[in-house]
């Protein structure tokens, strides 16, 4: 697996999109490679800011936006 399959495939998983990649596959590429490691932790706060930003709005359930933020977007 080179370094592009294995961050095709994260960004898809991220995304909660299928990877077409065996997650083995993944998982041993980011054991073995620091870079991809580094990329990962990017990624993935990049995306846990994107839904904060835009996810809450349409989570009903665990991730509930606080009132108080809720109010002043509504307003
Ligand atoms: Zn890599």
């Amino acid at each position: 697996m080179s370094c592009l399959d294995c961050r095709t495939a994260l960004s898809a998983e991220l995304d909660g999109e299928e990877p077409g990649h065996s997650p083995h596959a993944v998982r041993v590429h980011l054991h073995t490679c620091e870079h991809c490691g580094t990329w990962l932790s990017a990624a993935r706060g990049l995306q846990r800011l994107v839904g904060e930003l835009m996810g809450a709005r349409y989570q009903d359930g665990e991730n509930r936006m606080p009132d108080r933020i809720g109010q002043g977007a509504r307003g």
